[in-house]
C-alpha cells in the first residue's frame, strides 16, 4: 500500500489527491498520513511541493457541489475522512458523475454524516460561545473559551466578526485562537482554559437575564446537553442557575398555561377529519384533498394520499409526506422512499403489491432559507387526520399494517409506541396485526457513530419478517 503524506487540511489534502489521481492511484492501494509534527514541517513543505506539481497536470472535471461538501468534511475530527473524501473523489471521477445525487449510497451517507456533524458543530459554537471581558493593555478586550469536536472555528469567523463587530475578542480553543481587533480576523495556535479569564461583571449580568428570560415549559436539559458537548456544558455560566430554575419549574409551568390564551385559540384550529361514509378509494382520495380539519392544509402544496392496489394484503403507513412527497403528491417518492424501496427489494417484496400511505396527509415543515425542513406532527394533527387512515385501514383490511415510524405506530395502536424497544414484533391494533419497524428515512438521519449498512441489514429483516407474517 502506498502511503500519501499530506498537510491534514483540506487544501493539503486537495494537492495529495489530485496527484494520486493523476497517477491512476485506487483508494484501496492509498494510506492517508498526516504531516502535523514539528518534526515533519520539512517533510510537510516537499509535500506540498510536490503534491502542487503532479496537481496541476490533472484534468480531472470535479462537481463544485463535491468541493463545497469536502471542504466542510475535511474539518471532521475522525481520520477516516480523507480516505472517504478520495474514495468518493474516485468514483466521481470513474464513471459515476453523478454520485452525490444517490441519496442512499452507502458512501454518500457516510459524507453527508460527516458534514452535517461540522456544521452541527459550528452551529453549537455560534449559540454556546460565552465572552468575559478583560483587558488587553489600555482596550477592553472579550474572550471566550470553547472546546469544539471539529475544527469549526474558521466556518464560524463571518458569523462572530459581524455579530459581535463593535467589541474586541478572542476565541480560544485548544486546536487554534481566532482574534478579532474591530477591523479583521486572524488565527494564532491553541491555548490552554487557563489562558481565558474565569469570570466577571457581564458574566453575572448574563446569569441574571437568563433566570429572567427562563421559560419552564420550553428547557430540555437532556437535548440541551446532547447538542452542547459534556466539555462545553460545564464552560456555560448559566449552567450553573438551571438546576434551581428547574426546581421551580414545575409551579412556573403551570402557572404559564393558567394565564395562556393560546392554548384555547388553538384547540380551536383543529377539528376531527370526516371522510363520507361508504365511500371508496377513489372518494375518500378526492374528499380528503379538500380537508381543512388541522392547520396543516395551509402551508402544503396537497394532500399526499395512501396508494396501492386494492385488494393489497399488505399496508405499509408512515409519518407524513416529505418535501418530494409533497410536490408530487405521492407517498414515499423522495429519499425515504428511495431507501424504502431498495430495502423492500432486499426483502424479496414487490413495492407494487403493498399500500403505501401516511398517518398525516399533509406536509408539516419549517421554512430555512430556500428549504422546506420536516417537522414532526403534533398529537392534535395526527388525531385530526386519524380518521383517513381509519377509513382506508377498514376497506382495505390487509391481512398486515407495517407501522413505519413512531408516528404511524402511535396513530394505528393509539398508544406511544418506542420503537427502538418494539421494531420487528407484530402487535395487536383494532386493524390487525400490526408489525412495527423504523421510518426509512431515520436511516437518511443516522448519527456518525452508527453504521449505515448495518443499520439497513435490520431494516431489510424487519421487512422480511413482513413477508412471512403476510
Ligand atoms: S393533515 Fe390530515 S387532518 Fe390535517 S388538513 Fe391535512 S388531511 Fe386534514
Amino acid at each position: 500500500m502506498q502511503q500519501v503524506r499530506f498537510e491534514p487540511t483540506f487544501e493539503g489534502w486537495r494537492n495529495a489527491a489530485r496527484e494520486s489521481l493523476a497517477r491512476g492511484l485506487p483508494p484501496e492501494a492509498l494510506s492517508w498520513v498526516e504531516l502535523t509534527s514539528p518534526q515533519s514541517a520539512l517533510d510537510l513543505t516537499s509535500a506540498n511541493e510536490s503534491h502542487k506539481a503532479a496537481a496541476t497536470s490533472s484534468q480531472f472535471r470535479i462537481p463544485r457541489t463535491y468541493i463545497e461538501i469536502a471542504k466542510t468534511v475535511a474539518l471532521h475530527s475522525s481520520p477516516r475522512r480523507w480516505a472517504l473524501l478520495y474514495h468518493v473523489l474516485w468514483r466521481l471521477t470513474h464513471g459515476e458523475s453523478k454520485l452525490l445525487e444517490v441519496p442512499v449510497d452507502p458512501d454518500v451517507i457516510e459524507l453527508m454524516q460527516l458534514e452535517s456533524a461540522v456544521k452541527k458543530d459550528a452551529y453549537r459554537m455560534r449559540a454556546f460561545v460565552r465572552f468575559r471581558g478583560t483587558r488587553l493593555g489600555e482596550e477592553p478586550w472579550f474572550v471566550a473559551w470553547y472546546e469544539p469536536e471539529h475544527d469549526t472555528l474558521a466556518l464560524n469567523q463571518k458569523f462572530f466578526a459581524e455579530r459581535f463587530a463593535n467589541m474586541r475578542w478572542s476565541i480560544l480553543t485548544p486546536a487554534r485562537c481566532m482574534h478579532w481587533d474591530g477591523t479583521v480576523i486572524t488565527f494564532s495556535p491553541g491555548a490552554r482554559k487557563v489562558h481565558a479569564p474565569a469570570g466577571d461583571g457581564v458574566e453575572q449580568l448574563w446569569v441574571e437575564y437568563y433566570s429572567h428570560i427562563f421559560n419552564p415549559a420550553r428547557i430540555k436539559p437532556a437535548a440541551m446537553q446532547a447538542q452542547l458537548l459534556k466539555r462545553n456544558w460545564k464552560n456555560l455560566p448559566e449552567a450553573a442557575v438551571i438546576e434551581p430554575l428547574l426546581r421551580e419549574a414545575p409551579r412556573r409551568t403551570a402557572a404559564m398555561i393558567a394565564r395562556s390564551e393560546f392554548l384555547r385559540v388553538r384547540e380551536t384550529d383543529y377539528g376531527l377529519a370526516q371522510p363520507p361514509v361508504g365511500a371508496d378509494l377513489q372518494e375518500l382520495r378526492s374528499a380528503a384533498a379538500g380537508c381543512r380539519a388541522c392547520p396543516l392544509w395551509k402551508t402544503a402544496t396537497c394532500t399526499v394520499f395512501g396508494e396501492g392496489p386494492r385488494d393489497a394484503h399488505i399496508v405499509l403507513v408512515g409519518e407524513q409526506p416529505g418535501d418530494g412527497e409533497d410536490r408530487a403528491g405521492k407517498p414515499f417518492v423522495g429519499p425515504a422512499g428511495q431507501v424504502l424501496n431498495d430495502a423492500l427489494a432486499q426483502a424479496g417484496i414487490d413495492r407494487r403489491v403493498l399500500y403505501v400511505t401516511n398517518a398525516v396527509k399533509h406536509f408539516k415543515f419549517e421554512p430555512r432559507g430556500k428549504r422546506r425542513m420536516h417537522m414532526t406532527p403534533a398529537q392534535q394533527e395526527i388525531a385530526a387526520c386519524r380518521p383517513w387512515l381509519e377509513a382506508e385501514l377498514r376497506l382495505l383490511e390487509p391481512s398486515l399494517i407495517v407501522a413505519l415510524g413512531a408516528t404511524a405506530a402511535r396513530s394505528i395502536l393509539q398508544t406511544p409506541v418506542r420503537v427502538t424497544q418494539e421494531r420487528g414484533r407484530v402487535l395487536k391494533s383494532e386493524f390487525g396485526s400490526t408489525l412495527v419497524t423504523l421510518h426509512p428515512s431515520a436511516l437518511l438521519r443516522l448519527p456518525p457513530d452508527k453504521d449505515f449498512r448495518a443499520e439497513l441489514d435490520a431494516f431489510v429483516a424487519d421487512l422480511r419478517k413482513v413477508r412471512a407474517a403476510a
